[in-house]
Protein backbone atom coordinates (compact mmCIF):
# COMPACT_ATOMS: atom_id res chain seq x y z
CA UNK A 1 0.00 0.00 0.00
CA UNK A 2 1.66 3.75 -1.09
CA UNK A 3 2.21 5.91 1.65
CA UNK A 4 -0.48 8.67 1.83
CA UNK A 5 -3.34 6.71 1.33
CA UNK A 6 -5.44 6.39 4.06
CA UNK A 7 -5.81 3.24 6.55
CA UNK A 8 -8.45 2.01 8.75
CA UNK A 9 -7.75 1.27 12.64
CA UNK A 10 -5.13 -1.37 13.57
CA UNK A 11 -6.21 -4.84 12.49
CA UNK A 12 -7.30 -6.25 15.92
CA UNK A 13 -5.70 -9.70 14.94
CA UNK A 14 -2.22 -7.76 15.39
CA UNK A 15 -3.34 -6.67 19.50
CA UNK A 16 -2.74 -9.31 22.07
CA UNK A 17 -5.07 -11.80 22.07
CA UNK A 18 -7.03 -10.60 25.62
CA UNK A 19 -7.44 -6.88 24.09
CA UNK A 20 -10.61 -5.08 24.98
CA UNK A 21 -11.65 -1.19 24.18
CA UNK A 22 -12.04 0.78 27.33
CA UNK A 23 -14.65 3.17 28.16
CA UNK A 24 -13.00 6.26 26.63
CA UNK A 25 -11.73 3.66 23.65
CA UNK A 26 -8.51 3.36 25.11
CA UNK A 27 -6.78 0.18 24.73
CA UNK A 28 -6.94 -2.33 27.41
CA UNK A 29 -4.74 -5.41 27.57
CA UNK A 30 -5.66 -8.64 29.88
CA UNK A 31 -7.65 -5.57 31.89
CA UNK A 32 -4.86 -3.47 32.35
CA UNK A 33 -5.16 -0.09 31.03
CA UNK A 34 -2.24 0.87 28.74
CA UNK A 35 -2.73 4.41 29.24
CA UNK A 36 -2.14 3.21 33.08
CA UNK A 37 0.79 1.49 32.28
CA UNK A 38 2.40 4.34 30.14
CA UNK A 39 1.93 6.37 33.85
CA UNK A 40 2.65 3.22 35.94
CA UNK A 41 6.10 2.62 34.41
CA UNK A 42 6.90 4.76 31.97
CA UNK A 43 7.87 4.59 28.92
CA UNK A 44 8.73 2.87 26.49
CA UNK A 45 7.83 -0.14 27.87
CA UNK A 46 6.88 -3.39 26.60
CA UNK A 47 3.28 -4.68 27.70
CA UNK A 48 2.72 -8.54 27.47
CA UNK A 49 -0.94 -10.61 27.40
CA UNK A 50 0.50 -13.17 30.03
CA UNK A 51 -2.29 -15.51 29.27
CA UNK A 52 -1.45 -15.17 25.35
CA UNK A 53 2.08 -16.47 26.05
CA UNK A 54 0.53 -19.46 28.07
CA UNK A 55 -1.68 -19.91 25.54
CA UNK A 56 0.55 -20.41 22.55
CA UNK A 57 2.58 -22.74 24.81
CA UNK A 58 -0.02 -25.20 25.57
CA UNK A 59 -0.97 -24.96 21.45
CA UNK A 60 2.86 -26.28 21.17
CA UNK A 61 2.57 -28.60 23.86
CA UNK A 62 -0.81 -30.15 22.70
CA UNK A 63 0.71 -31.77 19.37
CA UNK A 64 4.00 -32.34 20.40
CA UNK A 65 4.36 -32.69 24.22
CA UNK A 66 7.17 -32.43 25.98
CA UNK A 67 9.29 -31.92 22.81
CA UNK A 68 7.82 -28.61 22.00
CA UNK A 69 10.99 -26.36 23.16
CA UNK A 70 10.82 -22.50 23.53
CA UNK A 71 13.25 -20.46 21.54
CA UNK A 72 14.22 -18.33 24.20
CA UNK A 73 16.53 -15.97 21.71
CA UNK A 74 13.01 -14.71 21.01
CA UNK A 75 12.21 -13.32 24.68
CA UNK A 76 13.79 -14.29 27.95
CA UNK A 77 13.76 -13.20 31.57
CA UNK A 78 13.38 -15.47 34.35
CA UNK A 79 9.47 -14.84 34.69
CA UNK A 80 9.47 -16.09 30.81
CA UNK A 81 11.60 -19.05 31.28
CA UNK A 82 9.13 -20.15 34.14
CA UNK A 83 6.11 -19.45 32.42
CA UNK A 84 7.47 -21.69 29.45
CA UNK A 85 8.57 -24.25 31.56
CA UNK A 86 5.14 -24.32 33.41
CA UNK A 87 3.04 -25.19 30.80
CA UNK A 88 4.98 -28.08 29.67
CA UNK A 89 7.92 -26.35 27.17
CA UNK A 90 11.80 -27.17 27.24
CA UNK A 91 13.82 -24.03 26.70
CA UNK A 92 16.08 -23.66 23.83
CA UNK A 93 19.06 -21.74 25.12
CA UNK A 94 22.21 -21.35 22.85
CA UNK A 95 24.91 -19.58 24.74
CA UNK A 96 26.01 -19.46 28.27
CA UNK A 97 24.27 -16.21 28.98
CA UNK A 98 20.90 -17.80 28.48
CA UNK A 99 21.80 -20.87 29.97
CA UNK A 100 22.72 -18.82 32.80
CA UNK A 101 19.33 -16.93 33.21
CA UNK A 102 16.85 -20.41 32.35
CA UNK A 103 18.88 -21.58 35.31
CA UNK A 104 18.08 -19.01 37.99
CA UNK A 105 14.72 -19.36 36.87
CA UNK A 106 14.83 -22.89 38.43
CA UNK A 107 14.34 -24.64 35.28
CA UNK A 108 15.58 -28.00 35.57
CA UNK A 109 18.80 -28.70 33.52
CA UNK A 110 17.17 -31.53 31.73
CA UNK A 111 14.62 -29.51 30.39
CA UNK A 112 17.54 -27.32 28.20
CA UNK A 113 18.87 -27.87 24.89
CA UNK A 114 22.10 -26.35 24.18
CA UNK A 115 22.29 -24.99 20.83
CA UNK A 116 24.79 -22.90 19.83
CA UNK A 117 27.16 -23.08 16.03
CA UNK A 118 30.17 -21.81 18.08
CA UNK A 119 30.28 -22.68 21.74
CA UNK A 120 33.32 -22.30 24.08
CA UNK A 121 34.72 -24.95 25.80
CA UNK A 122 33.53 -23.01 29.26
CA UNK A 123 30.19 -23.36 27.96
CA UNK A 124 29.81 -26.46 26.82
CA UNK A 125 31.63 -27.24 31.08
CA UNK A 126 28.39 -24.96 31.98
CA UNK A 127 25.96 -27.10 29.53
CA UNK A 128 27.41 -30.79 30.95
CA UNK A 129 27.60 -29.55 34.76
CA UNK A 130 24.21 -28.25 34.74
CA UNK A 131 22.74 -31.76 32.99
CA UNK A 132 20.95 -29.80 29.56
CA UNK A 133 18.66 -32.69 28.06
CA UNK A 134 20.74 -32.27 24.67
CA UNK A 135 23.29 -30.27 23.27
CA UNK A 136 23.10 -30.02 19.51
CA UNK A 137 26.54 -30.21 17.74
CA UNK A 138 27.21 -27.94 15.44
CA UNK A 139 30.85 -28.96 13.85
CA UNK A 140 33.60 -30.86 14.23
CA UNK A 141 35.19 -28.61 16.42
CA UNK A 142 32.97 -28.67 18.90
CA UNK A 143 32.79 -32.67 19.13
CA UNK A 144 36.80 -32.58 19.95
CA UNK A 145 35.82 -30.51 22.43
CA UNK A 146 33.17 -32.40 23.75
CA UNK A 147 35.30 -35.85 23.72
CA UNK A 148 37.90 -33.58 25.31
CA UNK A 149 35.47 -32.65 28.11
CA UNK A 150 33.61 -35.92 28.43
CA UNK A 151 37.20 -38.11 28.59
CA UNK A 152 37.30 -37.07 32.51
CA UNK A 153 33.83 -37.12 33.19
CA UNK A 154 32.41 -39.25 35.15
CA UNK A 155 29.04 -38.66 34.90
CA UNK A 156 26.76 -39.61 32.42
CA UNK A 157 26.84 -40.43 28.71
CA UNK A 158 26.04 -36.63 26.94
CA UNK A 159 22.89 -37.04 24.66
CA UNK A 160 23.25 -35.00 21.47
CA UNK A 161 21.29 -33.92 18.36
CA UNK A 162 23.73 -33.41 15.09
CA UNK A 163 22.40 -30.15 13.65
CA UNK A 164 22.40 -30.58 9.48
CA UNK A 165 21.13 -28.30 7.11
CA UNK A 166 18.60 -30.38 4.40
CA UNK A 167 19.95 -27.72 2.25
CA UNK A 168 16.49 -25.90 1.62
CA UNK A 169 15.86 -22.61 0.61
CA UNK A 170 13.40 -20.77 3.18
CA UNK A 171 12.34 -17.82 1.11
CA UNK A 172 13.05 -15.27 3.92
CA UNK A 173 15.31 -12.51 4.78
CA UNK A 174 18.81 -13.30 4.04
CA UNK A 175 19.98 -13.39 7.54
CA UNK A 176 17.35 -15.47 9.20
CA UNK A 177 17.60 -18.13 5.97
CA UNK A 178 19.27 -21.10 8.11
CA UNK A 179 18.83 -24.16 5.86
CA UNK A 180 20.37 -23.76 2.68
CA UNK A 181 23.82 -25.53 2.07
CA UNK A 182 25.66 -21.97 1.92
CA UNK A 183 25.33 -21.52 5.89
CA UNK A 184 27.41 -21.34 9.55
CA UNK A 185 25.23 -23.81 10.71
CA UNK A 186 25.55 -27.71 11.04
CA UNK A 187 27.25 -30.23 8.71
CA UNK A 188 26.11 -30.47 5.25
CA UNK A 189 23.65 -33.35 3.91
CA UNK A 190 24.42 -32.85 0.25
CA UNK A 191 28.28 -33.41 0.78
CA UNK A 192 28.54 -36.71 2.94
CA UNK A 193 29.40 -34.31 5.73
CA UNK A 194 26.48 -34.87 8.02
CA UNK A 195 27.29 -38.88 7.33
CA UNK A 196 30.51 -38.29 8.99
CA UNK A 197 29.59 -36.39 12.10
CA UNK A 198 27.55 -39.38 12.33
CA UNK A 199 30.56 -41.60 12.47
CA UNK A 200 32.44 -39.73 13.88
CA UNK A 201 30.56 -38.90 16.97
CA UNK A 202 29.53 -42.39 17.38
CA UNK A 203 33.36 -43.22 18.04
CA UNK A 204 33.49 -41.02 21.20
CA UNK A 205 32.22 -42.83 23.95
CA UNK A 206 31.34 -40.25 26.22
CA UNK A 207 28.44 -38.89 23.70
CA UNK A 208 25.33 -40.75 22.92
CA UNK A 209 23.76 -39.43 19.75
CA UNK A 210 19.95 -39.75 19.91
CA UNK A 211 19.06 -37.73 16.64
CA UNK A 212 19.47 -34.74 14.55
CA UNK A 213 18.34 -31.35 14.32
CA UNK A 214 17.50 -29.14 11.39
CA UNK A 215 16.37 -25.34 11.42
CA UNK A 216 15.64 -23.89 7.94
CA UNK A 217 14.98 -20.35 9.28
CA UNK A 218 12.88 -17.84 10.67
CA UNK A 219 9.87 -15.93 9.83
CA UNK A 220 8.69 -18.18 7.15
CA UNK A 221 5.26 -18.80 5.93
CA UNK A 222 5.23 -21.30 3.08
CA UNK A 223 4.42 -23.80 5.08
CA UNK A 224 5.90 -25.94 2.20
CA UNK A 225 9.37 -25.22 3.24
CA UNK A 226 9.13 -27.03 6.03
CA UNK A 227 7.68 -30.60 4.40
CA UNK A 228 10.53 -30.01 2.49
CA UNK A 229 13.38 -29.63 4.63
CA UNK A 230 11.52 -32.39 6.79
CA UNK A 231 11.29 -34.79 3.42
CA UNK A 232 15.94 -34.20 3.14
CA UNK A 233 16.17 -34.76 6.62
CA UNK A 234 14.07 -37.67 6.87
CA UNK A 235 15.75 -39.54 4.08
CA UNK A 236 18.98 -38.69 5.94
CA UNK A 237 18.40 -39.49 9.06
CA UNK A 238 15.80 -42.81 8.68
CA UNK A 239 18.93 -45.06 7.89
CA UNK A 240 20.55 -44.61 11.23
CA UNK A 241 17.16 -45.24 13.52
CA UNK A 242 17.77 -42.80 15.86
CA UNK A 243 14.84 -41.88 18.53
CA UNK A 244 14.90 -38.36 18.05
CA UNK A 245 14.69 -35.55 15.35
CA UNK A 246 13.83 -31.88 16.15
CA UNK A 247 12.67 -29.40 12.90
CA UNK A 248 13.54 -26.35 14.91
CA UNK A 249 11.01 -23.16 14.87
CA UNK A 250 10.90 -20.55 12.87
CA UNK A 251 7.21 -20.57 11.89
CA UNK A 252 6.43 -16.41 10.56
CA UNK A 253 3.94 -14.70 12.39
CA UNK A 254 2.14 -11.52 10.45
CA UNK A 255 3.33 -8.22 12.03
CA UNK A 256 1.44 -5.82 9.03
CA UNK A 257 -2.26 -5.31 7.64
CA UNK A 258 -2.73 -7.67 5.10
CA UNK A 259 -0.37 -9.99 6.31
CA UNK A 260 -1.35 -13.87 7.55
CA UNK A 261 0.20 -16.61 9.11
CA UNK A 262 -0.78 -20.37 10.09
CA UNK A 263 -1.76 -20.72 13.63
CA UNK A 264 1.15 -22.98 15.62
CA UNK A 265 -1.40 -26.15 15.78
CA UNK A 266 -2.04 -25.97 11.64
CA UNK A 267 1.72 -25.61 11.12
CA UNK A 268 2.35 -28.64 14.02
CA UNK A 269 -0.32 -30.68 11.62
CA UNK A 270 1.61 -29.73 8.64
CA UNK A 271 4.87 -30.85 10.03
CA UNK A 272 3.26 -34.20 11.74
CA UNK A 273 1.56 -35.16 8.26
CA UNK A 274 4.63 -34.47 6.58
CA UNK A 275 6.77 -36.86 8.83
CA UNK A 276 4.45 -39.69 8.51
CA UNK A 277 4.41 -39.05 4.71
CA UNK A 278 7.99 -39.38 4.92
CA UNK A 279 8.13 -42.80 7.17
CA UNK A 280 10.02 -40.66 9.91
CA UNK A 281 9.56 -42.87 12.86
CA UNK A 282 11.59 -40.65 15.08
CA UNK A 283 9.96 -38.40 17.21
CA UNK A 284 9.57 -35.28 16.67
CA UNK A 285 10.14 -31.98 18.32
CA UNK A 286 10.24 -28.19 17.60
CA UNK A 287 11.40 -24.82 18.74
CA UNK A 288 9.28 -22.47 18.50
CA UNK A 289 10.21 -18.71 19.00
CA UNK A 290 8.39 -15.68 17.14
CA UNK A 291 5.30 -17.41 17.09
CA UNK A 292 5.22 -17.83 20.78
CA UNK A 293 6.01 -14.27 21.58
CA UNK A 294 5.74 -11.75 19.07
CA UNK A 295 1.87 -11.17 18.94
CA UNK A 296 1.53 -11.10 22.99
CA UNK A 297 3.40 -7.59 23.50
CA UNK A 298 2.84 -4.10 22.45
CA UNK A 299 5.53 -1.47 23.08
CA UNK A 300 4.28 1.61 24.24
CA UNK A 301 6.34 5.22 23.45
CA UNK A 302 5.52 8.79 23.69
CA UNK A 303 5.82 11.07 21.13
CA UNK A 304 8.15 13.73 21.88
CA UNK A 305 8.44 15.61 18.26
CA UNK A 306 6.59 15.82 15.24
CA UNK A 307 7.97 17.44 12.49
CA UNK A 308 6.21 18.23 9.05
CA UNK A 309 8.69 18.32 5.81
CA UNK A 310 6.13 19.99 3.46
CA UNK A 311 6.47 17.96 0.19
CA UNK A 312 7.86 15.43 1.57
CA UNK A 313 7.03 13.59 4.87
CA UNK A 314 5.73 13.66 8.25
CA UNK A 315 8.41 12.51 10.92
CA UNK A 316 6.68 11.40 14.48
CA UNK A 317 9.76 11.12 16.69
CA UNK A 318 8.97 8.60 20.03
CA UNK A 319 11.06 8.27 23.03
CA UNK A 320 12.56 4.60 21.88
CA UNK A 321 14.14 3.18 18.25
CA UNK A 322 16.38 1.15 17.41
CA UNK A 323 17.80 0.03 20.92
CA UNK A 324 14.68 -1.81 21.63
CA UNK A 325 13.60 -2.86 18.38
CA UNK A 326 16.54 -3.18 15.73
CA UNK A 327 14.26 -5.81 13.26
CA UNK A 328 13.54 -2.49 10.81
CA UNK A 329 16.80 -1.14 10.73
CA UNK A 330 18.23 -4.69 10.53
CA UNK A 331 15.88 -6.48 7.99
CA UNK A 332 13.48 -3.52 6.88
CA UNK A 333 10.80 -5.11 9.07
CA UNK A 334 7.20 -3.58 8.79
CA UNK A 335 5.34 -2.93 11.82
CA UNK A 336 1.39 -0.94 12.66
CA UNK A 337 1.59 1.94 14.88
CA UNK A 338 -1.69 3.05 16.19
CA UNK A 339 -3.03 5.38 19.18
CA UNK A 340 -3.21 3.88 22.40
CA UNK A 341 -5.97 6.20 23.76
CA UNK A 342 -7.80 5.46 20.58
CA UNK A 343 -7.20 2.18 19.53
CA UNK A 344 -10.44 1.81 16.53
CA UNK A 345 -9.45 5.08 15.50
CA UNK A 346 -9.37 5.37 11.64
CA UNK A 347 -5.32 5.93 10.38
CA UNK A 348 -5.81 8.44 7.98
CA UNK A 349 -2.46 10.21 8.24
CA UNK A 350 1.14 8.65 6.81
CA UNK A 351 3.65 9.38 8.82
CA UNK A 352 6.95 7.87 9.68
CA UNK A 353 7.96 6.75 12.94
CA UNK A 354 11.13 7.37 14.29
CA UNK A 355 13.55 7.17 17.50
CA UNK A 356 15.65 8.99 19.67
CA UNK A 357 19.15 7.79 18.40
CA UNK A 358 21.55 9.92 16.67
CA UNK A 359 20.90 7.86 13.10
CA UNK A 360 18.97 8.65 10.33
CA UNK A 361 18.39 5.03 9.77
CA UNK A 362 17.16 4.63 13.56
CA UNK A 363 13.26 4.29 12.26
CA UNK A 364 10.89 2.05 13.59
CA UNK A 365 7.91 2.33 11.03
CA UNK A 366 8.93 3.29 7.50
CA UNK A 367 5.43 3.74 6.36
CA UNK A 368 3.27 4.13 9.44
CA UNK A 369 -0.32 5.22 9.62
CA UNK A 370 -1.71 7.14 12.43
CA UNK A 371 -4.78 8.91 13.12
CA UNK A 372 -5.61 12.83 12.31
CA UNK A 373 -5.17 14.36 15.50
CA UNK A 374 -2.06 12.72 16.64
CA UNK A 375 -0.39 15.20 18.93
CA UNK A 376 3.18 15.54 20.55
CA UNK A 377 2.55 14.20 23.59
CA UNK A 378 0.33 10.76 23.06
CA UNK A 379 1.24 7.47 23.54
CA UNK A 380 2.05 5.42 20.39
CA UNK A 381 1.95 1.97 20.08
CA UNK A 382 3.69 -0.82 17.72
CA UNK A 383 1.58 -3.85 18.31
CA UNK A 384 3.29 -7.62 17.91
CA UNK A 385 7.15 -6.50 19.41
CA UNK A 386 6.98 -9.50 21.71
CA UNK A 387 9.94 -11.35 20.31
CA UNK A 388 13.11 -10.45 18.81
CA UNK A 389 12.88 -6.42 20.61
CA UNK A 390 13.39 -6.90 24.09
CA UNK A 391 15.82 -9.76 23.21
CA UNK A 392 17.84 -7.74 20.28
CA UNK A 393 17.75 -4.52 22.62
CA UNK A 394 21.02 -2.53 23.32
CA UNK A 395 21.61 0.14 25.34
CA UNK A 396 23.01 2.32 22.15
CA UNK A 397 23.51 5.90 22.85
CA UNK A 398 23.15 5.44 26.20
CA UNK A 399 19.49 4.75 26.14
CA UNK A 400 17.91 2.52 29.06
CA UNK A 401 16.01 -0.36 28.01
CA UNK A 402 12.87 -0.58 28.78
CA UNK A 403 11.16 -2.80 31.57
CA UNK A 404 8.82 -5.58 30.79
CA UNK A 405 5.26 -5.61 32.25
CA UNK A 406 2.84 -9.18 32.62
CA UNK A 407 -0.81 -7.95 32.05
CA UNK A 408 -3.34 -10.48 33.57
CA UNK A 409 -6.57 -10.26 34.79
CA UNK A 410 -6.48 -6.86 35.05
CA UNK A 411 -3.02 -7.19 37.41
CA UNK A 412 0.45 -5.52 35.74
CA UNK A 413 3.33 -7.30 37.40
CA UNK A 414 6.54 -5.99 36.30
CA UNK A 415 8.87 -8.59 35.26
CA UNK A 416 11.82 -6.84 34.32
CA UNK A 417 12.45 -2.89 35.54
CA UNK A 418 13.63 -0.41 33.50
CA UNK A 419 17.10 -0.03 33.64
CA UNK A 420 18.80 3.46 35.58
CA UNK A 421 21.55 5.53 34.42
CA UNK A 422 23.79 3.40 37.07
CA UNK A 423 23.20 0.80 35.72
CA UNK A 424 25.04 1.89 32.52
CA UNK A 425 28.06 2.30 35.03
CA UNK A 426 27.72 -0.81 36.64
CA UNK A 427 30.42 -2.34 34.62
CA UNK A 428 32.64 0.53 34.31
CA UNK A 429 35.64 0.84 36.04
CA UNK A 430 37.25 3.75 35.28
CA UNK A 431 40.70 4.05 35.56
CA UNK A 432 40.63 2.66 39.15
CA UNK A 433 40.06 -0.85 37.24
C1 LIG B 1 16.06 -18.98 16.10
C2 LIG B 1 15.90 -20.43 16.31
C3 LIG B 1 14.65 -20.95 16.67
C4 LIG B 1 13.42 -20.10 16.80
O1 LIG B 1 13.06 -19.52 15.61
P1 LIG B 1 11.68 -18.69 15.52
O2 LIG B 1 11.69 -18.21 14.12
O3 LIG B 1 11.74 -17.61 16.51
O4 LIG B 1 10.58 -19.66 15.79
C5 LIG B 1 14.57 -22.30 16.90
N1 LIG B 1 15.65 -23.12 16.79
C6 LIG B 1 16.85 -22.64 16.44
C7 LIG B 1 18.00 -23.57 16.36
C8 LIG B 1 17.03 -21.30 16.19
O5 LIG B 1 18.22 -20.84 15.83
Amino acid sequence: MSAGQGRGPVPWHLLPENSSIGSHGQLVIAGCDTLDLAAEFGTPVFAYDEEHLRARCREAVASFGSRAVYATKAFLCTAMARLVYEEGMGLDVATGGELHVALAAGVPGERLTMHGNNKSVHELELAIDAGVGHIVVDSFDELDRLERLTATASGDRVQILLRVTPGVEAHTHEFIATGQDDSKFGFTVSTGVAARAVERAGAIAGLDLVGFHAHIGSQVFRAESFAEALAVVGDFAQPFGLPELVIGGGLGVAYVEGEEAPAISQWSKILLDAASAAGITASLGIEPGRSIAAAAAVTIYTIGTIKELSGIRTYVAVDGGMSDNPRPVLYGSGYEAFLPREVAAARPRAARVVGKHCESGDLLVREAHVPADVTVGDLLATPVTGAYGHSMGSNYNKVLRPPVVFCRDGDARLVVRRETYDDLLSTDLGFSG
